[in-house]
């Protein structure tokens, strides 16, 4: 557990105490949103502490940066160390990364290439995300009456915080109305996905995503269940999806790094099949949860370990990790 005010933020390239991680009120993103961001766990096992899809994230957040001409003065490699740090200076063992990088400065205007750009990597603790029984009881969902937008308006493959004061509005709306999410459409009308997940229809035991063009975020998680499915002899295909293929789903579900794989019980209140998390979803789960904390073997190098004091004194550290020694303490 993070005990938020006493854990320190990794500030380009230092731990420093909460309480300085700080910005001015003129600073760019401020007022025009210009952040980008990720979202990683960090999951407790048998043999420690380890990051999830850790190189993939920082490589996501590079990419956001790039499209949003944001210049970032570091590596993946260094950024992934810095993820290490930050939940090793910290002595945590589980908890939820968020990277982001900001432009600062204090001038007005909207062209901020000149500003500087300063990033933070912030340790939290985030439990369930989308309801405390999500995973094994699954969440009531609506269509929200707020898109994705439109390709040529804002770019979706960029986790940028701009982008997100739409899925507040869906989000806000969905929780208002009694749900515990929205699934928004794209700007065509055909399934995108929910605020801050990717979404998956089972029917007839084959696996139905929208692709990139539906404007979603390219989800780590999703690509996760996609590899993790085809592993396991099923069908995956990525393809538009009309709002009404949701109602007569076999089995629904969310994936995103917070939401982890979070079934659907209903959408609009049409109940999912009989209302329970279906037989595939669950297995799905499984097998990503169980990757992800260490019990399942880790056949895809998705891992990487953080020292912890006894795994540095037990035993001899894999390629991945950083060493103790180079954890800025
Ligand atoms: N879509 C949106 C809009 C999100 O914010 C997220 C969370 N990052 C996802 C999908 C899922 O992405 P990931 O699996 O990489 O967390």
């Amino acid at each position: 557990m993070t005990d938020a005010p006493k854990s320190r933020i990794w500030h380009d390239g230092e731990l420093i105490p909460w309480r300085d991680a700080k910005v001015h009120v003129l600073s760019h993103v401020v007022h025009y949103g210009s952040s980008v961001f990720e979202g990683i766990r960090c999951y407790d096992g048998p043999e420690g502490p380890s990051i999830f899809r850790l190189n993939d994230h920082i490589r996501r957040f590079l990419d956001s940066a790039r499209i949003y001409r944001m210049p970032i003065r570091y590596s993946v490699e260094e950024l992934s160390d810095g993820c290490v740090q930050t939940v090793a200076g910290n002595s945590l063992r589980e908890c939820y990364l968020r990277p982001i990088a900001i432009r600062t400065g204090e001038q007005m205007g909207v062209d901020g290439r000149e500003l500087p750009v300063e990033t933070f990597i912030i340790p939290w603790s985030w439990g369930r995300y989308l309801a405390e029984d999500a995973l094994t009881a699954g969440v009531d969902v609506c269509v929200s009456t707020w898109r994705r937008a439109a390709p040529d308006t804002f770019p979706a493959l960029a986790k940028s915080g701009g982008n997100y004061l739409s899925s507040q509005l869906a989000r806000m709306e969905a929780r208002i109305n009694g749900y515990s999410e929205g699934v928004m459409l794209d700007s065509f009308g055909y399934v995108s996905e929910g605020t801050g997940e990717n979404l998956f229809v089972v029917r007839d035991r084959a696996l139905h995503t929208p692709p990139l063009a539906s404007g979603i975020l390219h989800g780590l998680t999703r690509d996760s269940v996609i590899r993790i499915a085809r592993n396991l002899g099923l069908t995956v295909v990525e393809e538009q999806i009309p709002r009404e293929f949701l109602y007569i789903a076999d089995e629904l579900f969310f994936t995103g790094t917070a939401a982890e794989i979070t079934p659907i019980r209903s959408v609009d209140r049409v109940t999912i099949g009989d209302g329970s998390p279906g037989e595939i979803t669950r297995s799905i789960q499984t097998e990503y949860l169980g990757i992800a904390r260490g019990t399942i073997p880790d056949q895809w190098g998705w891992r990487t370990a953080v020292p912890t004091a006894r795994t540095a004194a037990t035993r001899p550290q894999p390629a991945k990790t950083v060493r103790a020694s180079e954890v800025r303490a």
